[in-house]
């Protein structure tokens, strides 16, 4: 039996992993089914985390983070979990390999995963020029043209990275407005190697053995089409939220979420089960944001350590 699992490595589970051991709790298990660090590892720059000065990777962002965060006694089992359920006045972690772990309070912080568009040839050229990271792929077009989908910060923020070792970048969006934050859409028209087409959707990604040749695109207005002869395409249009862990195997969730399935709680993270609590994009109006995760992170330790006091000591 362990005093806390924490579901998620990104910066809501470090720092609730964290502040849980910093505070004197034993037997903190972290579950993160990969390398620790969430969303952000993903992203080619963070430039807006306080005391953060210098605009750096996500993954080096990331990196003190894992040092500082199991300096106290967290420990990492990597690990996917599959299900979280209530048992008594406990909760059974069910892990992907078949085990199982007892714990006494639970934090989710599972965060999001890219959204897929749908678009006719996004599976079939999936990891064959069709990317949802422009840090991990955007090398490979080197001096050629991509294409980026979306209208969001990501998209946004994303293109400009591009931009640094492509020819162009296509910005494809479906409306005229955007809905990244002003100074990036101002970045964005500013930018000369990024050539904005809105209101435009693609219809479909062609492509060969070899992977994507292109795409064509039309005009939402018009219904003009156009063909553009890009290797690569980088699809940012939005996240879902991973509550897949709060799955019951009647079908219902553990604990109450709402309609968008984010997962809903207090002021202090709890949720609608005892004993169980959740932060940062997992949550009900999440504002997604590193700063805010890892703040809620710290609030939903300091809850859950309240309760193992108030339960069972
Ligand atoms: P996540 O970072 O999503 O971490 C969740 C973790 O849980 C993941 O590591 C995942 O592997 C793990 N996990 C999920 N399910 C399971 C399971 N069943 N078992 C085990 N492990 C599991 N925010 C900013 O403040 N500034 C920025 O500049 C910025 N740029 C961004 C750029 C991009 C490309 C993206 C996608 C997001 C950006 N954000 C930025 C948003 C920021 O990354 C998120 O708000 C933040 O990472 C949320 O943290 P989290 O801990 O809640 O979740
Ligand atoms: P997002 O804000 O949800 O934006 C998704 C974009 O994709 C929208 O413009 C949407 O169009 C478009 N879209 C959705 N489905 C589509 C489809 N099927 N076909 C074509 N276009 C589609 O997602 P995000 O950009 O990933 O950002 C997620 C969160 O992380 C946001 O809260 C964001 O603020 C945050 N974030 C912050 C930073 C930062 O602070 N620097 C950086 C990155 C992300 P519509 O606009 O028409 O709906």
């Amino acid at each position: 039996m362990i005093n806390l699992a924490i579901i998620g490595g990104g910066p809501a589970g470090l720092t609730a992993g964290l502040y849980a051991t910093r505070g004197g709790i034993k037997d903190v298990v972290l579950f993160e089914r990969g390398a620790p660090g969430g969303q952000i590892t993903s992203s080619s720059e963070i430039e807006n985390y306080p005391g953060v000065k210098d605009v750096v990777s996500g993954l080096e962002f990331m990196q003190p983070w894992q040092e500082q965060c199991f300096r106290f006694g967290l420990e990492h089992n990597m690990n996917e979990v599959s299900k979280v359920s209530k048992n008594g006045d406990f909760f059974d972690i069910f892990l992907s390999d078949g085990s199982k772990v007892e714990a006494r309070a639970v934090i989710i912080c599972t965060g999001g995963s890219p959204k897929k568009s749908n678009i006719k040839g996004e599976s079939e050229f999936w990891g064959q020029g069709v990317s949802t990271c422009a840090t991990c792929d955007g090398f490979f077009y080197k001096n050629k043209e991509v294409a980026v989908l979306g209208g969001g910060d990501t998209a946004l923020e994303e293109a400009i990275y591009l931009t640094r070792m492509c020819k162009k970048v296509y910005l494809i969006h479906r409306r005229n407005e955007f809905r990244a934050v002003p100074i990036t859409v101002k970045h964005i028209k500013e930018n000369p190697k990024i050539e904005i087409l809105t209101p435009m959707i693609i219809d479909e990604i062609k492509g060969d053995s070899s992977g994507v040749t292109g795409i064509i695109v039309s005009d939402v207005n018009t219904k003009e089409k156009r063909e553009l002869n890009v290797p690569g395409l980088f699809i940012f249009v939005g996240y879902d939220v991973n509550t897949q862990v709060l799955r019951q195997d009647d079908g219902k969730m553990l604990c109450d979420t709402n309609d968008l399935g984010q997962v809903k709680v207090d002021l202090n993270m709890k949720t609608s089960v005892k004993g169980l609590f959740a932060a940062g994009d997992v949550r009900e109006s999440a504002m997604k944001q590193v700063v805010i995760a890892a703040g809620d992170g710290a609030v939903a330790a300091l809850s859950a350590m309240e309760y193992l006091q108030s339960q069972f000591n």
